[in-house]
């Protein structure tokens, strides 16, 4: 089972250390020129701790303990798809939001996960520092280290905040990413098996 813990790219450490984010956060809001007694700041660098301590959750899951209970010997072999999954992350070159959709797929061999497992397979990777593509690639790379399928295909459709927000392009912030392994690699009847089926509605990410 150690494939998964590797797979799983914890931190060490007990996690976020609020007392510290709390100063930081009084030391930025000074540094913006701000008063940081105004009544409307006074709770927030204990608010903002709070909430990276939330958003930063996904480096400190115990994997085992997530998916243990929702491992199942199957004999099935036909493609399992868990479309739009909605995922929160934070870009780490901004510590800004970017969010959308994930597509994730694998054909099994004799395991398969529960279906609502595959939700927080997504989380444990989005709720941590980001760039789309790493986590894309983690997300293939733990399924395969948790359910050793035929192939595993992830498709992750992100808006990037940083990139609306400053003024790009506003097309260059919508983002597409894909990870195939295995079968969805090597076959091309799979992967246009995948495409098709998440495809099949477009449309806008957020809607
Ligand atoms: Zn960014």
């Amino acid at each position: 089972m150690h494939n998964i813990e590797a797979a799983a790219e914890l931190l060490g450490g007990i996690g976020v250390a609020r007392p510290e984010v709390e100063l930081a956060v009084r030391r930025l809001l000074e540094a913006f020129g701000e008063d940081v007694s105004r009544q409307g700041l006074e709770g927030t660098p204990e608010r903002v701790a709070r909430m990276y301590d939330e958003l930063l959750a996904g480096y400190h899951v115990d994997p085992q303990a997530m998916i243990n209970d929702a491992l199942f010997d199957v004999e099935y072999d036909e493609m399992v798809i868990v479309r739009d999954i909605e995922f929160y992350s934070l870009c780490e070159h901004h510590m800004l939001p970017f969010i959308g959709r994930a597509h994730v797929a694998y054909t099994p061999s004799n395991k398969v996960i529960g279906l609502s497992k595959v939700p927080r397979i997504v989380d444990l990777f989005a709720r941590r520092l980001q760039v789309q593509e790493r986590m894309t690639r983690q997300i293939a790379d733990f399924l395969t280290a948790a359910i050793h399928p035929h192939g595993v295909g992830v498709v992750v459709e992100g808006l990037h905040l940083c990139a609306m927000m400053r003024g790009v392009k506003k097309a260059n912030a919508r983002m597409v990413t894909s990870a195939m392994c295995g079968s969805f690699e090597t076959n091309f009847q799979t992967r246009q098996e995948f495409l098709a089926l998440i495809g099949r509605n477009g449309g806008s990410i957020l809607t």
